[in-house]
């Protein structure tokens, strides 16, 4: 009776291994119930965070970030733009509305932030920065004597008391600099300026990126009122209604909110869907206890979570016959951008034997696929995750509204969901099945970091001058 049927390729993973495989990799499997109690305690997560008792102790922290409208599309101007948050540091020029509904970089300059500046003390990374600031100027004749606008995108949870006042709640990511958690990133920017002594800077608007990326979306598409980042690190914004923020006065009109979501979890809210691979994880970061949602997502963590996955089935017997490498063991060594490779559908395979050659295992072909079906597995919880807490923010969005059905769009970057093969697919899906009352659009920013700090400058500038009239 079987005649008909193709011979098993020799490739294919064998029956009993793959039960193990899988039975490894079973925590990593979300059902979709579980997935809709992970957005349901986001959403009594995002009440705390915005409540005025209740904020201080909240794992979801909800920043207000001062930004009160999105772009109107009649926004104009010349600005400069700062942007930290991965691994390099950027100054900017950029134009908006110059030419018809456009954001353009006229100049930037890259400055590499090197690992024992993003990890030494506060003087010095900010002295960094303002010689780097210096260095573009210096170059920009039309710049000198100018004193442009600055929107500063500094992609870490502060605490903003105004658009300029913007006080560092913790480093995250790979950063951990004394001397700057509590204190007012503005101030500390201005200073190293001074010191400096060849140029001045004007007014400041201090910008999350997810925020620079709603707004640099929303200038060309101006229903987009959700900001997401899947990159280094995860976080989302969104347009609330001001009288839901019970700790920024008034009560008329809308704020932008800087959920800071990496936090979700860290009050042990997600303790059920840990696996013991996460609080290892965890427990080896320069941050522990703190943003376990962004650990089981983003791209400082995936690559790892992985890795300890391997040296696990390494370790039973089951992969590279039963053999380490030095690489293999080491924390880091398999970085988050090999899942890309090795999820590629076609040559997704010969990738992975490439990599795991370069980290010193013997890999057969089968392995290969055993490799390939882990990093299948934690990038499809990323996605699932994510799509869970952006389902969340869309159904508030909608009831806040007292929408029936909620079109919205998201404007999204990060290397994470631009690079991956299948992420954002995987993303859409499941947020088309946990909100299925809001019809959302994914826009892929093009670099809101940089150009988003402007476009948050630009439309504050247009607010003023609307209110003046
Ligand atoms: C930071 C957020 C940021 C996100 C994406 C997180 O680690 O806390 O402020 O938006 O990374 O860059
Ligand atoms: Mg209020």
């Amino acid at each position: 009776i079987n005649g008909d049927l193709p011979a098993p390729n020799q490739d294919d993973i064998p029956a009993e291994l793959l039960s193990q495989v899988e039975a490894c990799l079973q925590p990593f499997q979300l059902s979709q119930s579980r997935l809709v109690d992970v957005s349901h305690w986001l959403r009594r997560d995002l009440s705390r965070g915005l409540g005025k008792h209740s904020h201080h102790r909240a794992a979801v922290k909800m920043l207000p970030t001062f930004v009160r409208a999105t772009p109107d599309g009649t926004e104009r101007g010349d600005f400069l733009a700062l942007d930290l948050g991965g691994t390099n540091f950027r100054v900017l020029h950029v134009s908006v509305g110059h030419e018809e509904q456009r954001v353009v970089t006229m100049d930037s300059q890259i400055c590499e932030v090197p690992q024992d500046i993003m990890l030494g003390t506060g003087e010095k990374l900010f002295d960094h920065l303002a010689q780097c600031m210096s260095a573009f100027l210096n170059s920009k004749p039309e710049l000198q004597g100018k004193t442009l606008p600055l929107g500063f995108t500094f992609s870490f949870p502060c605490e903003q008391k105004e658009i300029d006042k913007s006080i560092l709640i913790r480093w995250t990511k790979g950063f951990n600099c004394d001397g700057v958690e509590g204190r007012d990133v503005v101030q500390l920017l201005r200073e190293a300026v001074l010191r400096i002594g060849e140029y001045d800077i004007g007014s400041i608007a201090m910008v999350n990126d997810t925020v620079g990326t709603m707004m640099s979306c929303g200038y060309r598409d101006q229903s987009c009122e959700i900001g997401m980042i899947i990159g280094t690190g995860t976080n989302a914004c969104y347009m609330e209604e001001m009288r839901n923020v019970k700790r920024t006065e008034g009560e008329d009109g809308r704020m932008c909110i800087n959920t800071e979501w990496g936090g979700f979890g860290d009050d042990g809210s997600l303790q059920s869907v840990l696996t013991e691979f996460d609080l290892v994880v965890d427990r080896e970061s320069l941050n522990p206890g703190v943003h376990t949602f962004e650990k089981m997502i983003s791209g400082m963590y995936l690559g790892e979570v992985v890795r300890l996955v391997l040296v696990r089935l390494t370790q039973e017997g089951l992969l590279f016959g039963g053999e380490t490498s030095p690489d293999l063991l080491t924390q880091g060594h398999f970085e988050t951008r090999y899942m890309s490779d090795i999820e590629q559908e076609d040559v997704g395979l010969a990738q992975a034997q490439v990599i795991l050659t370069g980290l010193g295992l013997k890999a057969g072909p089968v392995d290969c696929r055993v490799v390939r079906l882990v990093c299948d597995a934690i990038s499809t919880r990323s996605a699932q995750l994510c799509a869970a807490a952006l389902a969340t923010l869309a159904k508030r969005i909608r009831t806040n509204r007292g929408l029936q059905r909620l079109e919205t769009t998201v404007g999204v970057d990060g290397t994470v969901y631009k690079k991956h093969p299948n992420f954002s697919q995987k993303l859409q899906a499941a947020v088309r099945v946990l909100a299925p009352k809001c019809h959302i659009k994914f826009l892929v920013s093009e670099d809101g970091s940089g150009k988003g700090a402007a476009m948050v400058t630009a439309v504050a500038q247009r607010l003023a001058r609307q209110s003046r009239l």
